[in-house]
């Protein structure tokens, strides 16, 4: 398995990430994406990146810190570790409409400017979107990127057919355990499955039945298992079509630049 958005560098994991990789890849997560998070030095982001074979990074601004972004230059300082081996992905960025922890406008501005630097880089994007998804589509749009994953979708059929129409693909995380996630369910079972990935967004969101706990990259087995019985599919055979999916999105296949 590929679990394509974690947040490792969280307090929540200062004690035991050690144990927290180890036990995942005895459960079969043989790759595991972190995205970096504004509280952690970056240069400590690397290390970690370096001292585990199964991690990958992103670096961005998340929405919720595009206005402290703006004041302290934080987009100049991550320009400088875009080209490091271990960063796979520009992300996480987007809207958050739900919260508004930064106004929309500058939301906006910063998100708009993060998807030009991908370009530039040629990295894929990981996009936040919460209650935002018209602005979110009409941006990724206006700014011709065609290169990247929703994160923890949660719109609908027709909303996740957009997306999939930009050529992004669609992560699924632990609301699709969710009895009551309708929606979530629905784009498990039809979202075609060269664009479906994957991910626990740890340490929140624990699937069923682990629901509430801190939640860790060995999960995502429960993640897996729910959407291959959606699809009517085996796991392995689910399992191995999702790890391909990430590594040729995030570069990682033999034959398309970071191996
Ligand atoms: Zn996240």
């Amino acid at each position: 398995m590929f679990d394509t958005h974690t947040h490792l560098s969280d307090k929540q994991f200062a004690n035991d990430l050690g144990k927290v990789i180890s036990s995942a890849q005895e459960d079969g997560v043989e790759k595991i994406l972190t995205i970096w998070d504004l509280d952690t030095p970056i240069e400590g982001f690397l290390l970690l990146l370096e001292k585990y074979d199964s991690l990958y990074g992103a670096l961005g601004i998340h929405p919720h810190n595009a206005q402290e972004a703006v004041k302290n230059k934080i987009l100049e300082k991550i320009r400088g570790y875009l080209k490091k081996e271990k960063i796979v992905a520009l992300g996480e960025i987007g809207l958050d409409y739900h919260y508004l922890n930064s106004p929309k406008e500058i939301q906006k501005e910063i998100f708009r400017k993060q998807l030009n630097l991908a370009k530039e880089h040629t990295l894929p994007v990981i996009i936040h979107s919460r209650e935002a998804t018209a602005d979110t589509l009409q941006i990724i749009k206006e700014e011709k990127v065609n290169q990247g994953v929703m994160h923890c979708f949660s719109g609908n059929l027709n909303e996740m057919r957009d997306f999939f129409n930009l050529g992004f693909y669609i992560s699924l995380a632990g609301p699709v355990t969710f009895p009551k996630a309708t929606k979530a369910k629905e784009v498990a079972r039809e979202v075609p499955q060269e664009r479906l990935l994957i991910e626990t967004d740890c340490p929140y969101l624990a699937p069923q039945p682990m629901r509430g706990k801190r939640n860790e990259p060995s999960f995502l087995k429960y993640i897996l298992a729910e959407i291959a019985e959606i699809r009517k599919m085996n796991k392995e055979e689910l399992d191995e079509i999702t790890t391909k999916n990430a590594k040729y999105l995030f570069g990682l296949m033999k034959n398309n630049a970071k191996k």
